[in-house]
């Protein structure tokens, strides 16, 4: 990892969480962090939004930092079951996962819907976590590249600063199912989004790139090795603070 950005460790717990179960993993997780003083990265757990407010609180020491994991892009308004990004600023998120692979697949989410959000966390002062990444289809066919530079180009928000904004390469093949591409392979894309924010930013060398997708204890040393890597995005292995100390704590 580069000596200048400081690494991010992040939790996406996506639909996983009641409050007392929840709340007792990030008291856990608190302590830990406590424990062992101030680590050398960024912690962010990004809980489902019924429990922003409340974990924010447990952490409230800011140990550790909160985020919501999607927003919807208007400020306010006629949206039934949507979550504003200042609704989340307001419960004590400082962060906003937008554009996860889950969310484009499953609401059908384009970069510009994935822009828009972006743009609407940062406009509530939170940081925008932005997710790219390639199907198993489109690596086969070899247009992970391309993929990644349009989703990069076309999903990044406006106003985008390395102190707003953190992108997370997560291979759509690498999620939830234990298989990781090489190191190589991280490499490779990661030098590409460095190299296309290049056009698009003036502080582009100083943005977070996190890798995401399978990512547990016992590969994350090797992966947060990788050149252009500044810290990652877990999913399955944050849900437990046992599983996820051990990869804050590579950095
Ligand atoms: P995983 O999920 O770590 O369970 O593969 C990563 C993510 O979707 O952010």
């Amino acid at each position: 990892m580069s000596n200048q950005r400081r690494p991010l460790i992040a939790g996406n717990w996506k639909m996983n969480g009641l409050a007392k179960s929840a709340g007792n993993e990030l008291l856990e997780l608190v302590k830990l962090v406590r424990d062992h003083k101030a680590p050398n990265c960024d912690i962010l757990i990004c809980p489902p939004a019924t429990l922003v407010r409340e974990m924010a609180k447990l952490a409230e020491d800011n140990a550790v930092d909160i985020g919501g994991q999607d927003c919807h892009a208007a400020e306010n308004g006629a949206h039934t079951g949507d979550i504003s990004a200042e609704m989340l600023k307001d419960a004590g998120a400082g962060y906003c996962i937008v554009g996860h692979s889950e969310r484009r697949a499953d609401h059908g989410e384009t970069n510009a819907a994935v822009k828009a959000k972006a743009e609407a966390a940062l406009r509530a002062n939170m940081i925008a976590v932005v997710c790219v990444g390639e199907t198993l289809d489109e690596r086969e066919a070899d247009k992970t590249l391309d993929v990644i530079s349009d989703q990069v180009k076309n999903s990044l928000p406006e106003g985008a600063t390395a102190a707003n904004t953190v992108i997370a390469y997560e291979p759509v093949w690498a999620i939830g199912t234990g298989k990781t591409p090489t190191p190589l392979d991280v490499a490779v894309v990661h030098a590409h989004i460095r190299s296309e924010l290049g056009s698009l930013m003036n502080d582009s060398d100083q943005v977070r790139l996190l890798y995401g997708g399978s990512v547990k204890g016992s590969n994350a040393e090797e992966l947060m090795a990788v050149e252009n890597v500044d810290g990652a995005l877990v999913g399955g292995a944050s849900l437990k603070a046992a599983d996820f100390w051990p990869i804050v704590a590579t950095s």
